[in-house]
């Protein structure tokens, strides 16, 4: 069975959420072929007209990686350091992938008082707006220097679905180690229509892995909040080969939320 999925709306404008585990292999370097490929699959949702906003983690392992470092460490500040020395690795992998399809991308950095309902909100609201107009992809994280959510808890996952929201987005995907929310039986969920008590229990596992960070509860609670402006999620592998070309064309990957 292979059947094609339709979106309530056309599928325009997309956020991606992309983990640690999905940029940065278990030495702490940045997974290069992945990155390419990812490149590769934006300029081409480019020419069918869909805009890509990537929420990308991966600044912390990187610096890791930057100071052969081969385990996590746990004290906030020396982590904040890491990411500060990481992330401006991070652009430069992003940069050489997008240059070779002929892209730019630019860094965004953002915290949760990022997204109030003032004067700030929008600014960043104009300089995503501004930036996609242009054909360039914003590369967003977490500002981990001044704001430390993500850090202890998510992985981005929370703020992909502010920004989703704050976009008007169509869809959010979110990109993982797994290929959608498990059931009990280790077996994908299709479609999702509600968040359940049952799709609640089944997420409640963390990740407790070196490089990815978050797990599937936070995933289903950036789910919740892009739920509530109607905007659908999906939850896939980030190892299915070309997973946004067949998210975007209706295939069936990954778990569908639904609205
Ligand atoms: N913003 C952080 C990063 O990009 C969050 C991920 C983490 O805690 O490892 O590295």
């Amino acid at each position: 069975m292979n059947m094609t999925r339709t979106f309530q709306r056309p599928i325009k404008r997309i956020v991606v959420k992309l983990g640690s585990s999905q940029i940065v292999d278990k030495k702490f370097k940045a997974r290069r072929e992945r990155l390419n490929s990812l490149a590769k699959q934006i300029s081409h949702l480019h020419k069918k007209g869909i805009e890509v906003v990537l929420v990308s983690s991966g600044a912390i392992a990187l610096g890791m990686g930057e100071l052969a470092e081969t385990r996590r460490i746990t004290d906030l500040g020396a982590l904040q350091a890491r990411a500060a020395i990481g992330q401006a690795v991070l652009m430069r992998n992003y940069i050489e992938s997008f240059k070779k399809v002929g892209l730019k991308c630019a860094q965004v950095l953002l915290s949760w008082d990022d997204f109030g309902k003032d004067a700030r909100t929008l600014n960043v609201r104009h300089t995503l707006d501004a930036l996609l107009q242009k054909g360039v992809v914003p590369v967003i994280n977490e500002n981990d220097t001044t704001s430390t959510e993500e850090i202890k808890f998510g992985d981005n996952d929370k703020l992909s679905a502010l920004v989703a929201k704050l976009l008007h987005a169509n869809l959010l995907v979110i990109l993982s180690d797994v290929d959608g929310l498990l059931d009990i039986n280790k077996k994908v969920y299709r479609e999702i229509k509600e968040i359940t008590h049952e799709i609640l229990t089944v997420s409640s596992g963390t990740s407790n892995i070196q490089v990815a960070r978050g797990g599937m509860k936070t995933k289903i609670d950036a789910v919740q909040i892009a739920r509530e402006k109607n905007i659908p999620c999906i939850i896939a592998g980030g190892n299915v080969q070309d997973v946004l070309v067949k998210i975007t064309s209706g295939e069936p990957v990954g778990t569908y939320f639904k609205i």
